[in-house]
């Protein structure tokens, strides 16, 4: 800043990743609603690098500004604080629709909210998707195939032909049917206003950028590993879950949005642990001395969980790429880093 003549000059200091630079014809103005979250801002960033431009929409519930910081400024990208509950209007081509808590303590916090903002959220998305012409990706869970209490499910694993078995009363209620009333509501809007939409079925995701107190498995794990407190097993440690990492999901996600096939489709990775065997793979990763002790099971948890992934294997030639190892290993890199650098 110049007192003599009020001049105020910028240095351009900031360095981008570089990004590809696409003909007008290919380039698209793509709306991601929870951009700034775990899997919201993998997809950002894999977008940005194709030449895209990426505005995200996000109230930063359990998101973070960090997580997309890096795009903060450059001419592609737009970051919007913004609840999706509430109605916003803007012209775009593609809209990914993630806006929503997805680990259960996070979803379970305000339940009553979750519900809206799986509704009214996804209403006000489809609506905006209606009347721009834009076309539509509803980010779906396998928790609506279960969330019951009675026993072991009813298909395993589970294909998008099974309907599922959710308690609709229960502490899970609140995530899974509300994804099961937006996935309605997207299908409504395609029969009945002619919306262009896609819906996937996510499994259990992970990698950096996860929330480390989120209270999913993965993060609790891998941050009491590293601080060599023991880990909590919920229950008997023999129920399963099935972990795929986050690049493989993004892939999945823009090879979806951009086939024709409407119908919904699994992205999620075969590979089966029961919580017992996947504590020792980390205790193993890290190299630490921690044991593994239980607590008692939460009420609902799915007692199975495992992808048929045929379907993305056919129609979009997809299936995971990275061993559930692999994966571990990054993500202990991360949170190895963040703690070191006492950012968490
Ligand atoms: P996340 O919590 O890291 O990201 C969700 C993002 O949405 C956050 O940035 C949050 O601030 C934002 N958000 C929440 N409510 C909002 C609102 N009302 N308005 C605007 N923004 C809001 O979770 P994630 O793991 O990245 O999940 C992303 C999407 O994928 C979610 O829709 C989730 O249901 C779905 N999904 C994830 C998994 C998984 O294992 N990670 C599994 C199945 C489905
Ligand atoms: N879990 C656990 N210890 C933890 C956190 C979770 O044993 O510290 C269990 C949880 O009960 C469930 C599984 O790990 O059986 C996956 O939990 P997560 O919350 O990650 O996802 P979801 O239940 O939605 O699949």
């Amino acid at each position: 800043y110049d007192p003599n003549t009020h001049t105020i000059s910028y240095l351009q200091t900031r360095t981008y990743l570089p990004v590809k630079s696409l003909p007008p014809k290919e380039k698209k103005r793509i709306l991601v609603t929870g951009g700034a979250g775990f899997v919201g801002s993998h997809l950002v960033d894999r977008l940005m690098l194709m030449g895209h431009e990426v505005i995200v929409i996000d109230n930063f519930f359990t998101g973070r500004k960090n997580n997309v910081g890096h795009w903060i400024g450059h001419p592609n990208f737009e970051l919007i604080r913004h609840d999706v509950v509430d109605p916003f209007l803007i012209e775009v081509d593609q809209i990914y629709h993630l806006a929503c808590p997805a680990s259960p303590p996070h979803y379970q916090y305000n339940p009553i909210k979750t519900v809206k903002t799986s509704v009214m959220g996804t209403i006000n998305m489809l609506g905006l998707a209606k009347r721009v012409k834009a076309r539509f990706l509803l980010t779906s869970t396998s928790g609506m195939y279960i969330s019951y209490v009675y026993g072991d499910p009813e298909e395993h694993p589970q294909a998008e032909t099974y309907w599922g078995n959710v308690n609709p009363i229960g502490p899970r209620a609140c995530y899974d049917e509300g994804k099961r009333v937006a996935e309605t509501l997207t299908y409504a809007y395609m029969n009945q206003d002619c919306v262009d939409v896609r819906v996937a079925r996510i499994f259990n995701t992970f990698g950096p950028r996860m929330n480390a107190n989120d209270g999913r498995v993965v993060s609790n794990f891998i941050m009491q590993a590293l601080k060599g407190e023991d880990l909590t097993i919920y229950g008997d440690g023999y129920q399963t879950r099935s972990f795929q990492y986050v690049h493989d999901l993004v892939d999945g996600l823009i090879l979806l949005m951009n086939t024709d096939y409407k119908e919904p489709i699994n992205l999620g990775n075969p590979d089966e642990y029961t919580i017992r065997e996947f504590a020792e793979l980390i205790i193993n990763e890290v190299n630490t001395s921690s044991k593994i002790t239980t607590l008692p099971a939460p009420k609902d948890d799915p007692k199975k969980r495992r992808p048929d992934i045929t379907r993305a294997e056919q129609i979009l030639g997809w299936k995971p790429r990275w061993p559930v190892k692999q994966g571990i290993e990054e993500t202990v890199k991360y949170f190895q880093r963040q703690l070191e650098a006492g950012l968490i």
